[in-house]
């Protein structure tokens, strides 16, 4: 029943709806559901997709829930109401799906997982997405990078560790990614957890909270770093850098005898360039959403035309069902050595945007 959301989300707001103009009325449907507006990520791969479908030739619905799930289940609902041939979906929480799936699929929609694994469900037809594993291991790799360059004349390097939101399977991933190369740093001793908090259980941050990392991060500094200096901080996301970089500045790092730890990132969003070219944050990792945009409106369009559409994975991505075949993108890293030629060079940016006159 298309019904079972509708009735706990009586009233609920769908926001940011938006039809494409000008279309002729023969042409599928579309529906695009992103998770939030709050970060500038999901604006770009929203715009893309819009952008590209259209230029495809089909019509597009795009709602953003921001990040809240109920409103994330009635607005994919509405969508299914509206006759949309394929969803394309950056889930909330990834395991929040199964029962509007089923009903998707009861009506011949065509699912594709955006960014984010559908976990436990069938119905999940392809999965567009990154290198996740590969992020993480960038992300850690910079860390390192950074640390031997700012700090290598320390014998042991004080790193805290922040993870992404548990219902999101990205962030296991990124995790998993990052240990594969700090782990033997750790076990050999030359990196040194000082709060002795790891593992997603402990470190993850739910709903990507830029303000619940800046919570833990002072927390972390009041219990553990009164005494002793902290090197460096594995950051999945530009969003939690952000809290982290303002709690280390709020006890004094980055001024006088206290030096900037090494914090990394991921987006490639525009205040984290920024705080990079300032020397706060040390790197990033960019995600051409344009291109994720473009292996998905690619996989929609030959799956709507009975064709195969190309994938280069069929084993990472098991959601619990089954495993879901995939293209997955390369991530990029980006640090102050290659910024202009990752961001700017590619046109994802211009360089107004991030240096202002
Ligand atoms: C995406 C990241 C993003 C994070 C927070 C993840 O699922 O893959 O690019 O930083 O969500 O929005």
């Amino acid at each position: 029943m298309l019904n079972f959301a509708r009735k706990i989300l009586a009233g609920a707001v769908v926001a940011s709806a938006f039809i494409a103009p000008g279309i002729a009325a023969a042409k599928d449907l579309v529906g695009i559901s992103m998770p939030t507006k709050s970060s500038s990520r999901w604006i770009s791969d929203g715009e893309s997709m819009v952008k590209q479908f259209e230029a495809a030739g089909y019509k597009t619905v795009l709602q953003y829930a921001e990040d809240k799930i109920p409103t994330q289940l009635a607005q994919i609902e509405t969508m299914v109401g509206q006759g949309v041939k394929v969803l394309v979906i950056a889930a909330i929480d990834g395991t929040t799906l199964s029962g509007i799936l089923e009903d998707a699929a009861a009506n011949g929609v065509k699912i594709i997982a955006y960014d984010r694994l559908i976990r436990d469900s069938a119905h999940v037809d392809y999965y567009a997405t990154f290198d996740n594993f590969k992020v993480g291991v960038l992300q850690a790799t910079n860390l390192v990078k950074g640390l031997e360059k700012r700090f290598g004349d320390q014998k042991v390097w004080h790193v805290e560790l922040f993870g992404g939101s548990p219902d999101d399977n990205n962030a296991f991933f990124f995790y998993n990614g990052a240990m594969s190369v700090l782990k033997p740093l750790i076990d050999s001793g030359k990196i040194k957890i000082i709060s002795g908090q790891m593992g997603m259980k402990k470190v993850g941050t739910l709903r990507w909270s830029g303000q619940r990392a800046q919570e833990r991060m002072d927390a972390l500094l009041a219990a553990h770093y009164t005494d002793t200096p902290i090197h460096g901080v594995l950051s999945p996301y530009d969003g939690l850098s952000i809290g982290i970089i303002s709690s280390l500045k709020g006890v004094g790092y980055g001024a006088g005898d206290l030096t900037m730890p090494i914090v990394t990132g991921q987006d490639a969003e525009v205040p984290s360039v920024q705080a990079m070219l300032r020397g706060e944050q040390f790197s990033t990792i960019f995600k051409d959403t344009r291109e994720l945009a473009r292996v998905t409106v690619k996989m929609v369009d030959s799956l709507l035309k009975g064709g195969k559409p190309e994938i280069n994975d069929t084993k990472t991505y098991d959601n619990g069902v089954k495993v879901i075949p995939s293209f997955l993108l390369v991530p990029v890293p980006v640090t102050l050595e290659n910024w202009e030629k990752a961001l700017i060079a590619t046109g994802y940016y211009k360089k107004e945007q991030i240096v202002k006159k």
